[in-house]
């Protein structure tokens, strides 16, 4: 790519800088060249895609149906674009991210291999100043942080790591050419979503696998298929309705709410709703089923006991089964998985689980992994550990605002934003999918899209009326916080150890990140707009 060099306006390199090339960094940069504004992409990786560019291990795939995790932008997009399968693996999806790099020519406006360190805002010039690797300094009127929710692999942290003299491998990191396992013992440490998806996959080549468990999470069965021709005819032709009732769906998928509370039915017809979401591979719309499933302690619990007995279905060993299963977790405050034969591989006899909240890691050996009562040998080791997920990547730069105000200071006690779009004191810079927003709790392809027309009507908005700065006011970002904690605090969210919480990274503060409720924010965001962007303060 070319040096920044465009000129729009007098006195900066570009109009916009936007930080990350994943679907939000994309959209973003062809909606500002439809508003006439020179952009800018700064991307750390080598190519676009995002989190489908780093995470590339064994059986990844999305866990919102590929039909609707994709952009609604462009009609001829929508229609010219066919999925395949009916939750698209990672090599489909990234396939569809370089697609819209293509079909848009995004890739002349984005400089790869370019990690941004400090996005600093010059206050007598009311310019941010944006500082990269290999980069001489540029300025913009405006930076968008497109920067993504699970983009920071937590630390590991576990004593002995640089020791380990065989193969150490990271979901969030794969490789880009595949690991073959066979014939190697083979450890993977973690079981959340991703390594709830890698260990079918792996056991399957390895000669044992050792699964080391401190948390179970539940999961669904994906029951993945290959679409079917007139099913996609059917979506295409459909999309403008479904894409509509998504929008305003409270998590951006539609799925039917069956009654305000579980016992509003009996325990048989409840059982019927579980199955249809069960047998069918549909996470999201187990969660809404009910109005107070993700709310009430009492009513969580017939979630968690239907799921107890479809795990004990697929696991022949009745005491590893119970291993398992979840104890004393609500269903749906940590994130639900799918998988595709995930419990059926602990019947394998080439797999073992270790419940490392029994027996714990002491440390990783030369060899392996050592637990309180034993040593286990190794020749591979796969961390699923987790991110330091929604503020992670934002904190790694170091973002200075008005009277020099650090982002990290100002977050010191957890993430405070205006709708998860702007914060007071920095002036121009906007975050995609920031927290306060709906973000993870939410299709993210729609909630991105969202964001992204949201910030753009602003630009043009400020385009029109000749105005050069926005912030939120204080008082509002106040507000929005507590609307935040009080939706939070109406559910059994902050009562989960969770990412969503930051619980999972050791010293981050414990605050539930993001917004519950897709639809009833998206028509918060149009009220605000409506009403000249009240909570904004225009100069
Ligand atoms: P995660 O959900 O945070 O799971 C991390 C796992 O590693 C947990 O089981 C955790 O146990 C364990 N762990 C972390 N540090 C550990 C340590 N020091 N020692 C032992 N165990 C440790 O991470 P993830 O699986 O990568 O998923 C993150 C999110 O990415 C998901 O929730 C989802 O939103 C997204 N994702 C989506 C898909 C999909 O669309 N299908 C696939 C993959 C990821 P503890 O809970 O005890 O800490």
């Amino acid at each position: 790519m070319a040096e920044l060099s465009a000129k729009q306006s007098p006195g900066v390199d570009t109009d916009v800088i936007i930080v990350g090339a994943g679907w939000g960094g994309m959209y973003m940069l062809h909606q500002c060249r439809k508003l006439g504004l020179s952009a800018k992409v700064l991307e750390k990786g080598p190519s676009v895609g995002g989190t489908w560019y780093w995470n590339r291990y064994p059986g990844l795939r999305c866990d919102v149906e590929s039909t609707l995790y994709s952009f609604s932008f462009d009609h001829e997009l929508e229609q010219e674009w066919t999925w395949t399968e009916r939750y698209a693996a990672q090599p489909e999806i990234l396939r569809y991210a370089n697609h819209i790099a293509d079909r848009f020519d995004l890739r002349r406006d984005i400089r790869f291999n370019t990690a941004v360190t400090a996005v600093r805002y010059d206050e007598s010039k009311k310019l941010w100043r944006v500082s990269a690797e290999g980069m001489a300094e540029s300025t913009a009127r405006f930076v968008v942080m497109a920067t993504g929710c699970l983009t920071v692999p937590k630390d590991v942290n576990i004593p002995g790591l640089e020791q380990f003299k065989g193969a150490v491998y990271h979901t969030a990191r794969w490789p880009e050419t595949p690991v073959n396992f066979s014939g190697k013992r083979v450890g993977v440490i973690g079981t959340g979503s991703s390594a709830i998806q890698a260990i079918p996959i792996i056991a399957e080549q390895a000669k044992h696998l050792y699964v080391f468990q401190r948390t179970p999470s539940y999961s669904l069965p994906a029951k993945n298929r290959k679409l079917e021709s007139g099913f996609v005819a059917d979506v295409k032709r459909n999309y403008d309705s479904l894409r509509q009732e998504a929008r305003y769906h409270l998590v951006g998928i539609p799925a039917p709410t069956y009654a305000a509370s579980v016992f509003d039915v009996d325990e048989a017809t409840r059982t019927k709703i579980f199955d249809a979401c069960y047998d069918n591979g549909l996470p999201f719309a187990l969660m809404v089923t009910f109005g107070d499933l993700l709310a009430s302690e009492e009513a969580n619990q017939t979630a968690q006991d239907y799921l107890a007995r479809r795990i004990r279905e697929r696991v022949n060993d009745p005491e590893l089964a119970e291993q398992l299963i979840p104890k004393g977790q609500f269903v749906g405050t940590r994130r639900l998985c799918i998988d595709t034969g995930y419990y059926e591989t602990f019947n394998r006899d080439n797999v073992t689980l270790k419940n490392i909240a029994k027996n714990p890691i002491k440390s990783i050996t030369e060899t392996g992994v050592q637990l309180v009562d034993g040593q286990v040998d190794l020749d591979c080791l796969v961390f699923a550990t987790g991110y330091d997920a929604m503020t992670g990547a934002l904190l790694a730069i170091d973002i200075r605002g008005e009277g020099g105000a650090q982002l990290k200071d100002r977050w010191a006690a957890g993430p405070r934003t205006m709708m998860g779009l702007m914060m007071a004191d920095f002036p121009n810079l906007f975050t995609i999918t920031g927290p306060g927003s709906p973000s993870v709790l939410s299709n993210m392809v729609l909630s991105i899209e969202q964001h992204v027309e949201w910030i753009a009507e602003c630009l043009k908005h400020m385009q029109a009326s000749g105005k050069q700065t926005i912030e939120p006011l204080a008082e509002a970002q106040d507000q929005w916080v507590n609307h935040v904690n009080e939706v939070a605090n109406s559910t059994l969210f902050p009562r989960g150890n969770t990412w969503y919480m930051g619980a999972n990274v050791p010293g981050k503060p414990r605050v539930f990140m993001p917004y519950l409720g897709v639809g009833p924010y998206r028509t918060l965001c149009e009220e605000v707009t409506a009403a000249g962007y009240k909570g904004f303060a225009l100069s």
